[in-house]
C-alpha cells in the first residue's frame, strides 16, 4: 500500500467498522503490514471507532494473583506452568481477607473491575467455594466488577460462579487454533472456546483475549480477532509476550513498539464496539509509545501483572491525564 492510497483506507476501514463488517483478511493485512509512515492515520481512524463507542473513557482493571505457580498445565508463555523454572511465589488459594483486601486496593487506584485470578487447569469445588464467599462480600460492600479467571469450568461452576455476583470470566483463546497445540499441548483451543460458551450461558459477561509474540503469523492474528468476533467476547484483553526467562518462550523477543499498535487497532476494527484492553506486556513491549495505545483501546491493567511487575499506578494515571482521556469510574 503506498502511502497516498493509504490515508483514505484507514478511514474507509473506520467507516466499515462502524457499520458492522469486518475487515476482510486482506483489509487486516494492510493493517499489520502498514509503512510506519502511516501509524498515525491509522491510529487516527482506530480512534474514530474507538470514539464513537467508548468517547475518552478509559477502564481500569485490577488483577490479583489469587494463587499462585503449582500449575500442572504446560501453557509455554507462563512462569507459573510445571515446565516453567522461573521463579515464581507458590502458594495456595489466597484467604478471604487478603481477596477482599485487594478488591479495597483496586478501589484505591480506581479500578472499576476487580480481576481474581488464580494459576491451575481449573479450580476444584474448594477452590470454587472460597472464591464464591469473597466474591459475595466484596458485592456486598464494594462498588467494584468481579472478573473471575480460574481456567477450565466443570459444569454447574459457571452457575455457582454467576450466582455469587461474578460479573464476568476470563478465559483467553491465547494464540490460533493452529499455533495452540505449539503453545499448550494439554489442553485444546475447543476447551476453552467451550468454557467461554458456559460463561455465556450463565449470563457471565465472557472476557477472552490474545497473548500476541508467540509464533503466530500476520494472517492468524486476524484469525483470533475474528474468532473474538464470532465469540461475542464484550472484553478482549491484548496481551504481547513478555517472555519471561525459564518459560519455553524465554527467547521469543519483544513486539515492536509500532507493531503492537498495528495489531490494537486491528482487533479495534474487528471488534469495534468490544471493550479492547491492552493487558500484560504494555510496559514491554510498548514502551515510550504507551499512550497512544489508548487511541484504539478503551482498557488497561493497573498495577502488577501475574507474576511481572507493571509500572507505578500514577504513570498509568498520568498517561491518561496527559492524552485528555479520562478515568471510568465503576457504575455499579
Ligand atoms: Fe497454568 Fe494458566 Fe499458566 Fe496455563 S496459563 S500454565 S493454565 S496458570
Amino acid at each position: 500500500m503506498n502511502m497516498i492510497a493509504a490515508v483514505p483506507a484507514w478511514d474507509a476501514f473506520a467507516k466499515k467498522a462502524l457499520d458492522g463488517e469486518p475487515l476482510t483478511v486482506e483489509e487486516g493485512l494492510a493493517v499489520l503490514e502498514a509503512n510506519d509512515d502511516e501509524l498515525l492515520p491509522l491510529m487516527q481512524a482506530a480512534f474514530r471507532v474507538r470514539k464513537h463507542y467508548y468517547g475518552k473513557k478509559v477502564k481500569l482493571n485490577m488483577i490479583i494473583n489469587a494463587k499462585s505457580g503449582l500449575c500442572p498445565e504446560d501453557c509455554g508463555y507462563c512462569s507459573q506452568s510445571i515446565v516453567s523454572t522461573a521463579p515464581v511465589p507458590k502458594y495456595t488459594l489466597l484467604e478471604k481477607d487478603t481477596l477482599l483486601a485487594g478488591a479495597r486496593e483496586a478501589m484505591a487506584r480506581k479500578a472499576g473491575t476487580y480481576c481474581i485470578v488464580a494459576a491451575g487447569r481449573g479450580p476444584t469445588e474448594r477452590e470454587l467455594a472460597q472464591v464464591v464467599d469473597a466474591v459475595k462480600e466484596i458485592r456486598a460492600t464494594m462498588p467494584l466488577k468481579i472478573c473471575a479467571c480460574l481456567g477450565i469450568l466443570k459444569d454447574g461452576q459457571a452457575k455457582r460462579l454467576a450466582e455469587a455476583g461474578v460479573d464476568r470470566y476470563n478465559h483467553n483463546l491465547n494464540t490460533s487454533k493452529a499455533n495452540y497445540p505449539s503453545i499448550t499441548t494439554t489442553h485444546t483451543y475447543d476447551q476453552r472456546i467451550e468454557t467461554v460458551e458456559k460463561v455465556k450461558m450463565h449470563g457471565m459477561s465472557p472476557c477472552s483475549g490474545v497473548i500476541i509474540g508467540m509464533g503466530e503469523t500476520n494472517q492468524e492474528m486476524i484469525e483470533m480477532a475474528y474468532a473474538l468476533r464470532e465469540l461475542d467476547a464484550d472484553s478482549i484483553p491484548i496481551n504481547f509476550l513478555n517472555a519471561i526467562p525459564g518459560t519455553p518462550l524465554e527467547h521469543a523477543g519483544r513486539i515492536p513498539a509500532m507493531k503492537a499498535l498495528k495489531v490494537l487497532a486491528l482487533f479495534r476494527f474487528i471488534c469495534p464496539a468490544k471493550e479492547i484492553r491492552v493487558a500484560g506486556g504494555r510496559e514491554v513491549n510498548l514502551r515510550s509509545l504507551q499512550p497512544l495505545s489508548l487511541y484504539a483501546a478503551n482498557s488497561l491493567f493497573v498495577g502488577d501483572y501475574l507474576t511481572t511487575a507493571g509500572q507505578a499506578i500514577t504513570a498509568d494515571h498520568q498517561i491518561i491525564e496527559d492524552m485528555g482521556f479520562e478515568i471510568e469510574l465503576n457504575a455499579r
